[in-house]
């Protein structure tokens, strides 16, 4: 170590590098980034901070606190769990294990979502089917604040985690427990959107994922046989609950767009898109419910 007058103690620059090359031997694939992350969350600051204060003594406590952070990390635990928190369309969401943690793809799901309000002024009612977190249903709640949303789960841990990010976030939304569209049915066709990032994942695939992603719950990944055993729960019983001129939104896998749009097709949506993410690959379908003319008819009131 270094001849300082803090003899004894951690420099935060020497901490850095030790994290990042046991972070790159364990193939974490952006190891300073993280390890600037992790120590910037254990000393309750933020990376730039920390990166001026690069010569600065840690504590031994704290220098040791932080290597059992970077040692999960190691172990394939997901970085959010550790820090408890992940940023989405620009708003920080609490994060824990057991419910997964927010992807920056699930951005296009919401901002096709927000897209077609502005054809449709007159949509009020949303439900977010599998709301994990609460991402999509509260950031809808804080771009649209007049719309109704009911965020809901079938995972206790994720009915909880989704409450507390809407109150973190100011976000007056119902959370409630609901499999699927289930807790819908007795209400009617009064929904105007249903939108869900349902598990998609096909069973097949499930072992082969990264480490940290199998830590997270198989609950929210795991989309059966072919990944779309979810899609098609929620395309056939969105029917039941929609009003006539509304949508169904789901989040995709990437190969999964032309085989979604031909389920919503069969199950008698019409105005389908697929649209695609950053990277161009298909993310999301739409699909409207009702005739077309209802539809046009819809836009015009209001
Ligand atoms: N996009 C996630 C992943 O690839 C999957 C999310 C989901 O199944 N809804 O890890």
């Amino acid at each position: 170590m270094s001849n300082n007058t803090n003899e004894g103690l951690f420099q935060i620059r020497d901490l850095l590098s030790e994290a990042a090359t046991f972070l790159t031997d364990a193939g974490i694939e952006s190891p300073r980034l993280e390890a600037q992350i992790l120590l910037a969350h254990q000393l309750q600051t933020d990376r730039t901070a920390l990166l001026v204060r690069e010569d600065e003594p840690v504590s031994p406590e704290e220098a040791e606190a932080f290597r059992a952070l970077v040692r999960s990390r190691g172990a394939g635990e997901p970085l959010q769990y550790l820090t408890g928190g992940q940023e989405f369309m620009g708003r920080t969401f609490r994060c824990r294990p057991g419910v997964l943690v927010p992807r920056d793809d699930t951005g296009v799901l919401v901002e096709a979502v927000l897209e077609k309000f502005g054809d449709h002024s007159g949509w009020r009612d949303v439900a977010d089917i599998g709301t994990g977190t609460g991402i999509i249903g509260i950031t809808l709640k804080l771009e649209r604040p007049a719309l109704n949303i009911w965020c809901t789960d079938v995972s206790a841990r994720a009915l909880e985690l989704a409450r507390d990010n809407a109150r973190q976030l100011g976000a007056d939304v119902l959370v409630v427990e609901s499999d699927l569209l289930n807790g819908f049915v007795q209400m009617g066709d009064r929904l105007d959107v249903v939108v869900s990032n349902p598990p998609y994942i096909r069973r097949s695939d499930m072992d082969g994922l990264p480490a940290d992603v199998r830590r997270e719950p198989a609950l929210a990944l795991d989309g059966g046989a072919d990944g779309l055993v979810y899609v098609r729960r929620l395309a056939a019983g969105a029917r039941d609950v929609l009003r006539p001129g509304g949508m169904l939104a789901v989040e995709i896998g990437w190969d999964q767009g032309e085989e979604v749009a031909e389920i919503f097709a069969q199950t008698g949506y019409n105005g389908i898109e697929v649209r695609s993410d950053w990277g161009g690959r298909d993310r999301v379908v739409l699909g409207m419910w009702g005739s077309s003319n209802d539809g046009e008819k819809n836009q015009g009131i209001e």
